[in-house]
């Protein structure tokens, strides 16, 4: 039995941008699995040959260079509706599920059921997936039940311990045992996380019947003047905190929009004026103006790709930048197009 690798899915990636994947239950699937988690799975790994990846293999598109592994294992929370629960293994779609995915597959219907009563589902358009399965390298990768799903994340809080013994169970071939020698007793004696460490964001909003998915936290977060909103604990907490207290919105115009504004005299003259006026960085401006100018030399808009068609782009072309800026960039559309795209590819990709 060779070395195995189990890849934790989203966080940073080596350029310190930061992806916590999905969101729902007060954590993300950054923060749930690096969590206590992932400390369980290392205590069970001890003494096997077994190593972590931690950074986000994606975004370092590190499917392509790693070496000396002979099975590779990567761990999501899925996401969708409230009421959607179970995991499932996914697999290259040319396919056949061998002896490891089969012990997977079988740990995570004890734990958690099976999405749709399915253990395995064949996908093409991961690159991750397309990529081991390009390099022959055996890889599959779990989504662990929901994180937008309350009895599946109730559960995972409460056992992550056990669900942990039995993926490395899993993974190693082997039966292991708890620290206290009896699998069914760990239950009781496993800590609780605490609740604090969860930011509440998500279950604030879903109380209250908002739209809590990372798409709209981002647009809200804007409008609060959370600049950068990337779903971390810190700001999840600023937001909370705005949304409580009834903060007020600064409304957020397109560059398009913003564009019209000026065309129309609303801003007076000189650019450093017109950008105080809009209340907008540099950066921003700067993307107001060339718009300005298109509009000025009659140029046509840049012909635009589908939602999805980038999304595609973000996930298979190699040349893809790292970081959010460098690949709206890349893209070359507005902040509230590539939050677009950026939550299809994390639909794609979680
Ligand atoms: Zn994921």
């Amino acid at each position: 039995m060779g070395k195995k690798l189990i890849v934790l899915g989203h966080g940073y990636d080596r350029n310190g941008n930061f992806d916590p994947g999905a969101t729902g239950n007060g954590t993300s699937e950054h923060e749930w699995l690096n969590g206590v988690f992932l400390a369980s799975l290392r205590k069970y790994a001890d003494g096997h040959d077994i190593d972590f990846y931690t950074q986000n293999m994606f975004a370092n598109r590190d499917a392509n260079t790693v070496t000396g592994y002979d099975d590779i294992i990567e761990l999501h929370l899925d996401a969708a509706s409230a009421a959607a629960k179970g995991g499932h293994v996914i697999i290259y779609h040319k396919y056949s599920p061998d002896a490891m995915d089969h012990r997977l597959g079988n740990m995570i219907a004890n734990h958690f059921g099976l999405r749709g009563g399915k253990m395995f589902h064949g996908r093409d358009n991961l690159y991750n997936l397309n990529t081991f399965a390009k390099r022959r390298l055996s890889y599959r990768l779990l989504e662990l039940g929901f994180i937008t799903n309350k009895e599946n994340m109730d559960y995972f809080k409460k056992h992550y311990d056990v669900i942990a013994r039995d993926l490395i169970s899993a993974v190693v071939n082997q039966r292991i045992e708890t620290d206290e020698g009896k699998g069914s007793s760990v239950e009781e004696k496993t800590p609780v996380p605490s609740t604090e460490q969860y930011t509440g964001i998500v279950e604030y909003m879903n109380r209250n019947n908002m739209d809590s998915s990372f798409a709209n936290r981002a647009k809200l977060a804007a409008q609060y003047g959370i600049v950068g909103y990337k779903g971390t604990a810190e700001q999840n907490n600023a937001l909370l905190r705005k949304l409580q207290t009834g903060a007020a919105v600064k409304p957020v115009k397109s560059i398009e929009q913003m564009a019209q504004e000026i065309i129309d005299n609303k801003h007076g003259n000189g650019h450093e004026n017109r950008r105080r006026s809009l209340g907008i960085s540099a950066a921003e401006y700067a993307k107001v103006r060339a718009e300005v100018n298109r509009r000025a030399s009659g140029a046509p808009a840049a012909p635009r790709k589908t939602i999805s068609q980038m999304a595609d782009d973000i996930i298979n072309n190699p040349k893809v930048p790292n970081g959010h800026a460098a690949r709206q960039k890349w893209l070359g559309v507005d902040s509230a197009t590539y939050e677009k795209v950026r939550a299809r590819v994390n639909q794609l990709l979680r």
